[in-house]
């Protein structure tokens, strides 16, 4: 069913903002068969109507209108992409985060900030964490990311600090908290936990409670294209969040999401711009009442493998659903194009008893009728494997749940 998270009468005096990045994207040779004269924006219903916006497209269109900030310098960000060169985002300083702030304020003047999304490579979420801290008058720790062995140097310097917020994506803090339980440091001034990024990681309770049993989660949803979308806090369930109002989230008949930004200083040309991420609108338990967003991840957990589609969150959900497993990622290995292997690692809680990866292999093998097919004739092909940490992306701190290699 098609929906929107503002009503017709509070969207209305903002679809001029709409219609504008209707234009820009009309001027864009590439797209413009996409966007015939019939179309317009000037009501949800006609803005329903719009061929929604893929992130190449996207970039074929910021390729051509090279956006400039008006009020300041106009930066540019690294927007990922799964294919070839990278891709480019731009934004003004300040982020947007002004228009955040406004209606979300996790960090107050008293708090000490630890900033630990990773900065550089053209990655944005270290400063829009700045930018936030930065109107909230709060003290800011810019500590970006840590490598594995200074961690423990760290942690005591926080605690000396006696940090109250903290804010990264789910996995880094992760690696945060499960370095300072195994360390047996405590942070029991730390109260607010800012994330971004990815989906909340529910195992990051066990670690919180043990570090710091005080702290709640403060979420925040969005993209490299879309800046923030939408907000969350401790009352919440931590996949809804609150759409800003200049945010406009839409949800198709095939249950994506697509966003359309209502904040004229927007540089990137967001209409109907889908993230790949599907999701509902819903009412929030926190009782607010106007519509949240509830996202339920990406659509794209199915890879073939030798012609069969396997489908990776699956096989994590399983596998993490073993005793003494407290994380899982599929590394999908080809040559020229064909599935040579597929490996499981895991991550062992470190509590007694160790997970039993032989056995887990065999019950992955049998119960997923892809991997038993498609390796009916070289079984050794899958495998599972126990590691220290999962593959993460160096740039960004993010760990997906899939990691494809190619073989020379
Ligand atoms: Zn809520």
């Amino acid at each position: 069913m098609t929906a929107f998270s503002l009503a017709p009468e509070a969207a209305g005096p903002r679809l001029h903002v709409a219609r504008r990045t209707l234009e820009r994207l009309r001027s864009v040779p590439a797209l413009a068969p996409r966007y015939p004269a019939h179309l317009d924006a000037d009501s949800l219903e006609r803005l329903a109507e719009l061929p929604p916006l893929a992130k190449d497209d996207l970039n074929t269109a910021l390729a051509h209108l090279e956006p400039a900030a008006e009020q300041s310098a106009t930066w540019l960000f690294q927007s990922g992409g799964s294919t070839g060169a990278p891709k480019v985002g731009y934004a003004p300083t300040g982020f947007y985060m002004a228009g955040v702030h406004a209606h979300w304020q996790p960090l107050d003047r008293a708090d000490v900030f630890v900033n630990a999304w990773g900065a550089g490579r053209m990655w944005g979420a270290h400063f829009l964490a700045a930018a936030l801290a930065d109107l909230s008058g709060c003290r800011i720790i810019a500590l970006g990311s840590v490598a594995g062995d200074e961690y423990g140097g760290w942690l005591e310097f926080l605690a000396a600090r006696r940090v109250t917020a903290i804010g990264g994506t789910p996995s880094v803090l992760r690696l945060w908290f499960s370095q300072a339980r195994a360390a047996g440091v405590r942070l029991p001034a730390l109260r607010k936990v800012l994330w971004l990024g990815e989906a909340w990681q529910p195992q990051l309770a066990a670690d919180l409670a043990a570090v710091a049993p005080q702290a709640r989660r403060w979420g925040m949803f969005g993209s490299t294209e879309t800046w923030v979308v939408g907000t969350n806090t401790p009352d919440c369930p931590a996949d809804v969040f609150h759409p800003l109002p200049h945010q406009l989230v839409h949800t198709d008949a095939d249950g994506l999401l697509d966003f359309t930004t209502l904040d004229p200083e927007m540089l990137n040309p967001v209409l109907r711009y889908r993230t790949g991420d599907a999701g509902e609108l819903t009412t929030c338990r926190c009782g607010r009442p106007e519509p949240a967003m509830r996202v339920l991840g990406r659509r794209d957990s199915v890879v073939q493998v030798r012609g069969l589609g396997l489908d990776v969150d699956e096989l994590i959900a399983r596998a993490e659903r073993t005793p003494g497993v407290a994380r899982a990622q599929v590394v999908l290995t080809e040559r020229a194009g064909r599935a040579t292997g597929v490996e499981v690692l895991v991550v062992p809680t470190g509590a007694a008893p160790a997970p039993d990866v032989e056995r887990l292999r065999t019950e992955l093998f049998t119960a997923t009728l892809t991997l038993g097919t498609a390796f009916q004739h070289d079984p050794g092909s899958f495998r599972v494997r126990p590691v220290a940490e999962l593959v993460s992306n160096g740039r960004t701190g993010k760990t997906a749940a899939l990691v494809l290699r190619e073989e020379a």
